[in-house]
Order: structure tokens, then sequence, then C-alpha cells
């Protein structure tokens, strides 16, 4: 999947990002942009995130 730029440009990672940051940001991200995969580390709790907690 191409990456998307557009989507990229309006929600950038905080510098200093919690768990819970990056959790969400790449909840987000594996909805909307195909150019990274979520990390190991986060891939339960993102998981957890788009089964439970999607926003409309
Ligand atoms: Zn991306």
């Amino acid at each position: 999947m191409a990456i998307n730029k557009e989507w990229h440009r309006s929600d950038r990672m905080p510098p200093k990002a919690t768990r819970a940051q990056r959790v969400a940001w790449h909840a987000a991200h594996k909805a909307a942009c195909g150019c990274r995969a979520v990390p190991m580390s986060l891939r339960p709790d993102v998981m957890k995130l788009l089964r439970s907690g999607r926003k409309p």
C-alpha cells in the first residue's frame, strides 16, 4: 500500500509520545495508510483499540 501523505501531514506522532499515544497513532495509521507496519510490541494494544475503541 502507498504512503498517505495527506494523513501524515495532519497526523504527526508527538515527539515525546506516551505508549498510549503511540498505540492510538498506530491504530489510526493502520486504517489510513500502509507505509509502515505496527511494531510487534504495540500490536496487541493496537488490535484491541481497533476492535473496541472504533471512532465514528
Ligand atoms: Zn503511513
